[in-house]
């Protein structure tokens, strides 16, 4: 959040009490009896008890993360993971002569995910961690800008003429969006047409391509209902495009949630380097890579996407090791984590935590099903993503609707979104649950039994109005909705 004047209040009183002693109770202390610091420092330091409890007391208004049904990103990681990232967040991830073990770490994971990945051994590839799959989609967005820049001066394109272009689908992450912004790329959306297949149309795709296209971006884990793009139709179609392009087109696939998924769940399933058009992958390890957050990865397929200006050489061991990030200083444990993670799961052990998982989302969806009121748009079968409406008949007879669902099932701590699809489907307002390694059948059958139970309550309320959230252009604002 952006911090205004506005938001700005005065402090409360100064301390005015007799000092603490060691016997004195936390809330006994003068501290516990006064507002802590909001716009300007304390005078005095306080005790570190003192100061933990009355923080960590804040963290609770925060709620359960294990109850956040909305986010992808992790909320467990056992102790020993825990302690190998506290172990080494002191530990700077870019400093790579000072720790040139988190370097090599670094390296190891790239090495792992770019076999998850099917790199072609002809080929060497390139790849980084990062904060994020944003940052990974820029680095992957701006490699491609920067490869389609030099190309088409080389053919002679008046690069001045126009905005260089990026085809994607409608359903994109707004990381997307932020990325055409800040690199001045005009955005060319995909919209998705068939409500029964929320994916983005090939050759619809194809269509929107030109010698300004840096590049098409499939999706695998469209964000709003976990759909994916079909990489190998885009593939075929993009090779057609290619034969008689003045310049050719890249695939980008930002693999956010499916990139640490799949390859373990269905290594059948062609969406990567195997296919021949697919020139980087962005995903999260901070998703389906089971990591806190904020980690991510991106990968190229050979060193020849990956223009040289934008490599920077940073000292390594007495030599120079390429960089290629936005960030600069970052603490090396989420990297450490990873790695702890591919070594103590193995691919046996991914394997079976997001089996559980997808079994998780299968019978959360027949749960939903069997209630007979609910139309699923996503049962979580390709990625433990499950996503719902009412049905028609339901939207119409009820008196209260998704929204009114999402904030009762909050009573119970639960917090699952509500909101509208994107373009073409704006109208149609749909809830979703991400569910993550560590939720258990256990668990979605409590949210199951307290769904019931809104559902009931809801039925029997007397809803005396219900206005929707909405913004100035009267566009529904979604409650609790995350990416
Ligand atoms: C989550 C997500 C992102 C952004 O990822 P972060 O790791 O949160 O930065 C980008 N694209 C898709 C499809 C996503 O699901």
């Amino acid at each position: 959040m952006l911090h205004t004047r506005n938001t700005i209040k005065k402090d409360a009183e100064r301390y005015s009490f007799k000092p603490d002693n060691s016997s004195t109770p936390i809330f006994g202390s003068r501290e516990s009896d006064t507002i802590l610091p909001r716009t300007k420092i304390g005078k005095k330091s306080m005790d570190p008890k003192i100061a933990y409890r009355l923080i960590s007391d804040e963290m609770m208004h925060d709620g359960n993360p294990r109850y956040n049904l909305c986010t992808f990103v992790q909320t467990y990681m056992e102790e020993e993971a825990k302690q190998v990232m506290f172990d080494t967040m002191a530990t700077n991830a870019i400093d790579k002569a000072e720790y040139p073990q988190t370097t090599e770490v670094e390296k190891r994971c790239v090495n792992i995910i770019a076999d998850l990945w099917n790199v072609n051994p002809d080929e060497d590839f390139m790849g980084t961690s990062t904060v994020g799959s944003s940052e990974a989609c820029m680095l992957g967005g701006m490699a491609m800008k920067f490869r389609w820049r030099k190309r088409a001066q080389e053919k002679g394109i008046d690069i001045t003429a126009r905005k260089p272009n990026l085809v994607i689908s409608s359903g994109y992450q707004v990381v997307w969006e932020k990325f055409c912004v800040y690199w001045d790329i005009e955005m060319r959306q995909v919209p998705m047409t068939d409500m029964n297949n929320l994916t983005m149309d090939a050759q619809k795709a194809i269509d929107l391509c030109d010698e300004y296209t840096i590049g098409i971006v499939p999706i695998m884990g469209i964000t709003y209902t976990g759909t994916f793009d079909d990489v190998v139709a885009l593939d075929k179609a993009v090779t057609e495009y290619n034969k008689t392009a003045k310049l050719s087109v890249p695939i980008h696939v930002d693999a956010a949630s499916g990139g640490l998924y799949l390859p373990f769940v269905n290594p059948e399933l062609k969406w990567d380097f195997r296919l021949k058009n697919v020139v980087s992958i962005s995903t999260s390890g901070h998703k389906y890579g089971l990591v806190y957050p904020g980690i991510g990865w991106v990968l190229w397929r050979d060193k020849e996407f990956l223009p040289d200006e934008l490599i920077f050489k940073v000292a390594y061991l007495g030599a120079f090791e390429p960089t290629f990030q936005i960030n600069f200083s970052r603490s090396g444990s989420q990297i450490w984590a990873q790695y702890y993670l591919f070594v103590r799961w193995g691919f046996e052990g991914f394997k079976a935590v997001h089996e559980k998982t997808r079994d998780v989302g299968l019978f959360l969806a027949k749960g939903l099903c069997s209630l007979g009121i609910f139309k699923i748009i996503n049962e979580g079968k390709n990625i433990p993503i499950v996503c719902w409406t009412l049905k028609e008949e339901c939207a119409k007879d009820k008196k209260w609707d998704l929204y009114d669902l999402a904030d009762r099932l909050r009573y119970n701590g639960w917090q699952v979104p509500a909101y509208p699809l994107p373009k073409n489907f704006e109208d149609v307002a749909i809830m979703r649950v991400v569910v993550r390694a560590d939720q258990s059948m256990e668990q979605m059958s409590l949210f199951l039994g307290d769904l019931k139970q809104a559902l009931s309550d809801l039925d029997k309320a007397y809803i005396v109005s219900h206005k929707k959230n909405v913004d100035e252009d009267g566009k529904v604002i979604p409650v609790g909705y995350t990416h």
